[in-house]
């Protein structure tokens, strides 16, 4: 698993876990983060993988994902972790979300306050083939943020037709809804049936 970021990690661990095979991460290896210097989700994603498998010889899978807020014309986007600050404080970002929009004054409605979370998983194999697939969960943004599961922004996103936020779901109820777990159904459709 191409990522040092265990919330992912334990989603997607979860996810991996009716297949039957042994998951190491790059962060147990201790591999190296590579510059995330692309331009979109999949550049990213892509080259997170890439690395992962020429530094291990193994099979790997990155994710690379993202927030967008069309009140702040897509923002944070690629830059959702960035965001967070040097600590990677969730809230720091959450915090951050909600002054942009106080600042440009955008009312507290679903339409207003409209979000979506992206999701690329790539597969990069040894011999350099990558399979990539992008998930998608709309909603909107909430304040103040509710809920202790999930991992990063999950408190204050929440998804369209639902009255929680993903973090007051359980990780299962996540899943079956969320980016990473629509990504994670196309990516076995494409590389397993
Ligand atoms: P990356 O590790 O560069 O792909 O950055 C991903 C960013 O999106 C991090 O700030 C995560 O906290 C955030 N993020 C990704 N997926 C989720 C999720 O499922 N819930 C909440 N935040 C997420």
């Amino acid at each position: 698993m191409a990522t040092h970021n265990r919330g992912k990690a334990g989603e997607i661990r979860t996810m991996l876990a009716p297949f039957g095979v042994e998951i190491v991460s790059a962060g147990e290896l201790g591999l190296p983060v590579p510059d995330e210097t692309g331009t979109t989700f999949e550049d990213n994603a892509t080259l997170k993988a890439l690395a992962a498998t020429r530094a291990s010889g193994l099979p790997a899978l990155a994710d690379d994902s993202g927030l967008s807020v069309a009140a702040l014309d897509g923002q944070p986007g690629l830059y959702t972790a960035d965001w967070e600050g040097p600590t990677r404080d969730a809230m720091v970002g959450m915090k951050r979300i909600q002054d942009e929009l106080a600042k440009r004054k955008v009312p507290d409605t679903d339409a207003a306050r409209t979000a979506t979370f992206h999701c690329v998983l790539a597969l990069a194999w040894p011999d350099e083939h990558v399979e990539m697939v992008h998930g998608t969960l709309d909603g909107r943004i909430v304040w103040p943020p509710r809920g202790t599961g999930g991992h990063g922004y999950d408190p204050c996103f929440q998804p369209k037709g639902d009255t929680r936020t993903t973090a007051e779901m359980t990780d299962a109820e996540k899943n079956a809804i969320s980016h990473r777990g629509r990504a994670f159904r196309m990516l076995v459709e494409a590389c397993f049936k």
